[in-house]
């Protein structure tokens, strides 16, 4: 997989991305990640990619020329994929585990991230899907970005050394994780459920199932909407 991320501060990623499980997967070859600055792509000596609003109001926007070169560039970057582009923007849809999985199979990802005020408009129409990390605003699309990449490149094949560490956790076949426990057995009168100490691999397996149902139903119910096994687990 490649991805190619669109930002004014390419410097950012720097780090994050070199160490853990992205560091790993870019090291085995199982993504190819390229920073591409905006500023690279303005027509003008002082590198300018923004400009006031038409009709008033605070802020600076991206201008579309400016982003409509980048664009051009980076999904001509990778000649042998095909380019998905996502724009990270606060009205954009929820992005959610389901889409990490949807974009993990994608070949080549590009990534928007705006700054400032935001976009002209006429941006949305360059890109194949707009995507917000949650209702909040932050300053820039660089830390939605990281998120993005982070939670697709966990699920690309051969990162994680077992594939259920990505279908049974939480969002995996719809429902939140069952509790885990490690030593010690007691901590501060804490003790490890029975069941986890007792060997027998289906009763184990029946609690986890019945702890996912719980504490999603507790937590989450809105997941017991969607498509789960754990419907079932209710007496
Ligand atoms: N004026 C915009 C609005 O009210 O929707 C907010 C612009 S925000 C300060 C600047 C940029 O940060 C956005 O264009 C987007 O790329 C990124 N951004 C901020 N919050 C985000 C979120 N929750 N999800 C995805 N991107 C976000």
């Amino acid at each position: 997989m490649h991805i190619s991320i669109v930002t004014l501060f390419p410097d950012m990623f720097t780090g994050v991305f070199d160490v853990s499980i992205v560091g790993r997967a870019q090291k085995k070859n199982a993504v190819t990640i390229h920073c591409i600055n905006l500023r690279d792509f303005s027509d003008d000596a002082y590198k300018s990619v923004d400009d006031h609003p038409y009709g008033g109001g605070t802020g600076m926007i991206l201008r579309v020329d400016v982003m409509d070169r980048a664009l051009t560039y980076a999904k001509h970057s990778i000649p042998d994929a095909v380019p998905h582009t996502v724009l990270l923007d606060p009205p954009g849809k929820t992005y959610r585990q389901h889409d990490a999985r949807r974009l993990s199979a994608v070949g080549h990802l590009i990534l928007v991230c705006g700054h400032y005020e935001g976009f002209d408009e006429r941006i949305r129409s360059l890109v194949d899907e707009e995507l917000s990390i949650g209702d909040y605003v932050l300053t820039g699309g660089e830390l939605p970005a990281m998120v993005v990449v982070d939670s697709i490149v966990r699920l690309l094949p051969s990162v994680l050394s077992k594939e259920d560490a990505t279908t049974l956790e939480s969002f995996g076949e719809g429902g939140l994780e069952y509790p885990q426990y490690t030593r010690p057995i007691t901590y501060k009168q804490q003790t490890v459920p029975d069941v986890l100490l007792s060997g027998n691999h289906a009763n184990i397996a029946a609690w986890r199932k019945r702890q996912r149902y719980l504490r999603t139903k507790s937590r989450r119910p809105d997941l017991l909407t969607e498509q789960t096994d754990l419907v079932s687990s209710d007496p």
